[in-house]
């Protein structure tokens, strides 16, 4: 099975992760809408792809209903994502997650087209149960600031649900833990971004708390080629994908330091409300049911992302 001459339809196409996807699904032979409003995505993402007569791109707020025309698969990546853009726009983020995932929903009900949906690890909050396996339900605090985004979330994977129960629409839901990569924002405020900025700016470093919490990073063209796997399955219910290599922030400060050959001063800032202590997860069942697992190791990852940082920098007024 492909996607080669199928029209694919992907909101949040200017993100970092949707203008990943949508080079890979190109590359597959693919014809694809793309959706983004802005809000968090940037059109230098899909500039490379201007004049594409594979591509054509929308500016469109998937909150408000769109009819892009038939479609064979839809697959829906639009949100903001980093926590400092989340707080910034909440009342946007749960909006998209909800109404926005309805719409591409109404989308793939009328066209039958396959529905993927692009969930989050912060469907288990700050998870009591580690690693976090698919059938964990999670510890979320639904009134704290990272609500906005985890519930969101969480309705997204609940309607995707009742589409498929009640209307018969093919969907899959996979649950994306930290991915890091070329094309994230440098002011995203994520740590990966955050950390390689500071460093090669020479600035301290800003670890919150005390660094003890742990993430575990996946590189995005590992992360795409899941989602790629995923969207071609049959498989209904949460896949995680993310790389199950585990370490403190503490220890990520340390590996950036030594891959930009900084000085390594560190300032501590208190730990953001609600920041999960451990992520780490649970592959298994992609591993079984996808034939996925990441191939990218942690140094090859950064140096590439490194260098994608040094460029944009150079490249700054
Ligand atoms: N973090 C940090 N310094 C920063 C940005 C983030 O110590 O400048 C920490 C943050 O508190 C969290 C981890 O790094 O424990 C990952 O944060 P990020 O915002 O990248 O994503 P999250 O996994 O929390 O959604």
């Amino acid at each position: 099975m492909s996607v080669a001459r199928k029209r694919v339809l992907v909101s949040g196409a200017a993100g970092f992760l949707g203008s990943h996807m949508c080079d890979r699904l190109l590359a597959e032979g693919a014809e694809v809408i793309a959706l983004d409003n802005f809000i968090t995505g940037h059109r230098r993402n899909l500039a490379h792809l201007d004049g594409n007569p594979h591509f054509r791109f929308i500016e469109h707020d998937i909150t408000m209903p769109i009819d892009p025309g038939p479609v064979d698969y839809v697959m829906n990546m639009a949100s903001p994502a980093s926590p400092k853009d989340y707080l910034e726009f909440p009342i946007e983020t749960l909006d998209v997650g909800s109404l926005g995932t309805r719409n591409m929903l109404e989308i793939a009900a009328k066209y039958g087209a396959k529905f993927l949906t692009t969930s989050t690890s912060e469907s288990y909050g700050d998870p009591t149960v580690h690693p976090q396996v698919e059938t964990y339900w999670g510890n979320v605090n639904p009134v704290g600031p990272r609500s906005c985004y985890d519930e969101s979330k969480r309705f997204s994977e609940a309607i995707t649900m009742a589409y498929h129960r009640s209307r018969g629409v093919k969907t899959s839901i996979a649950r994306i833990f930290n991915t890091y990569g070329p094309r994230m924002k440098l002011s995203d405020g994520r740590v990966v971004p955050a950390f390689i900025d500071q460093a090669l700016q020479g600035k301290p470093i800003t670890l919150f708390g005390d660094g003890s919490q742990t993430r575990s990073f996946c590189y995005v063209s590992d992360l795409v080629d899941g989602l790629y796997r995923l969207l071609l399955s049959d498989e209904v219910y949460p896949v995680n994908l993310g790389n199950p290599n585990e370490i403190t922030i503490r220890q990520f400060a340390e590996v950036i330091t030594r891959l930009t050959a900084t000085a390594g001063a560190i300032t501590y800032e208190p730990l953001p409300e609600d920041d999960p202590k451990q992520r780490q997860p649970d592959i298994t069942k992609a591993r079984r049911q996808l034939g996925w697992e990441p191939k990218v190791d942690l140094n090859t990852g950064l140096l590439e992302t490194i260098r994608y940082f040094q460029a944009l920098q150079d490249s700054r007024p």
